[in-house]
């Protein structure tokens, strides 16, 4: 049998496809690689692109993902280019695209082919099938992490309650004691002054235990119609003069049009609290507090941002730990936050933390709205 030979155009035609192929290949082959980070992938992609081109010698690449930019070696953009957009989960992330330098238009070496213009789309799709994929991953590990971190939390919370309880009693006859001690006429100036020592004592471990018990949501909640603007209406009342104390500027802006929630007030008040007075401890030498109402969809968030001394990477990775603090004995109980969160996880919000070291920490509770 004679083999027919292809003709010129058949020939290039082919040798085209069989570039474009493996490309794809070469693709493929990178996307599967696990021991690869998610930008030493679009690296890889990028560097290996202008060599399925026409002319691969003249050709540049570059991927644009979430403002990050990877370009082939020497990139050089150029209007004369094929590009092709990053869809993720329906949204446009970024483009793949493909150029010639300018002048070598001059040479006609830089028009494009039909199956080009489909390579570039096939492309960008495998840069979003591997970008879902990675961030599918990611939110599966972070996922089962906070459901550690939620189990670990719920043991510790049980524990913690029965041993506050069993503390309660015996502390409240301390503190009881203490103060009839204290009215005994006579008392020398040292004993009075260690009794003291006693009552304030006494307090503080009473200001933990009242703390635990609401960390292990012992205390009963009372769910209502709340609107977090007369949450942080009464908050203001009490925080202004040792705002004026601390010379710290308090500013409040509140959403004249918050749709309501179902919450325990006084719990809402105890969220508030709690990252107030966190906030003002980072803000010795004064500085701004800002609290904040605002609505989004069907939540309702609650903001509380200072410009105090931030919170480094590793603190950032504890402060929900029970009892983690970095304040010293009689500053902090290393409890504010862990009740935060257990008051805002038992109302189905969500709390999130944005420090930068130095500049301030912005705290955001979000919660669902009621729908009317
Ligand atoms: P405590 O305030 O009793 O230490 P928290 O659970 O409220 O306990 O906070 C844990 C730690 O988180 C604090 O010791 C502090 O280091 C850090 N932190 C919380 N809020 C802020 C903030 N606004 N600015 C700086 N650090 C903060």
């Amino acid at each position: 049998m004679i083999k027919e030979q292809p003709s010129g155009a058949e020939e290039v035609a082919l040798r085209e496809r069989v570039k474009e192929l493996s490309c794809l290949y070469g693709i493929a082959r990178i996307v599967a690689r696990h021991d690869l980070s998610l930008e030493e992938i679009l690296q890889c992609i990028v560097d290996q692109l202008p060599q399925a081109w026409q002319y691969p010698e003249i050709a540049f690449a570059r991927i644009f993902l979430d403002e990050q930019s990877y370009t082939s070696p020497g990139f050089r953009g150029s209007s004369h280019r094929l590009k092709s957009a990053v869809i993720v989960d329906g949204r446009i992330r970024g483009t793949v695209e493909v150029c010639y330098p300018e002048e070598n238009l001059k040479l006609d070496k830089g028009s494009f082919l039909k199956e080009e213009k489909k390579l570039i789309e096939a492309v960008a799709r495998e840069v979003a099938f591997v970008v879902g994929g990675r961030e599918a991953e990611m939110n599966r590990a972070k996922l089962n992490e906070q459901l550690q971190h939620a189990e670990r939390l719920a043991t510790i919370g049980i524990l913690s309650a029965g041993v506050a309880h069993e503390l309660n009693e015996p502390l409240g006859s301390i503190l009881g004691y203490a103060q009839l001690a204290k009215k005994s006429p006579g008392l020398p100036q040292q004993a009075s002054h260690d009794i003291e020592k006693i009552e304030i004592a006494s307090l503080h471990a009473r200001e933990i235990i009242r703390n635990l018990l609401l960390f292990a949501r012992q205390t009963n909640s009372q769910k209502k119609t709340v609107n977090l603007n007369d949450v942080v209406r009464e908050g203001l009342y009490f925080f202004s003069s040792r705002c004026e104390k601390f010379g710290v500027d308090l500013v409040h802006l509140l959403d004249p049009c918050l749709p309501d929630i179902n919450a325990d007030f006084a719990q809402m008040n105890q969220v508030l609290v709690n990252l107030v007075v966190n906030a003002l401890q980072a803000m010795p030498d004064g500085g701004r507090l800002i609290l904040q109402t605002k609505s989004f969809k069907h939540r309702v968030s609650l903001i509380v941002e200072d410009t105090g001394w931030g919170i480094s990477e590793d603190v950032l990775e504890k402060l929900y730990i029970p009892f983690f603090t970095t304040k010293d004995v009689g500053e902090g109980t290393g409890l504010g936050l862990p009740v935060v969160h257990g008051i805002v996880t038992s109302h189905h919000g969500s709390l999130k933390v944005k420090s930068t070291v130095g500049q301030g920490t912005r705290f955001e509770v979000h919660l669902p709205a009621l729908i009317s």
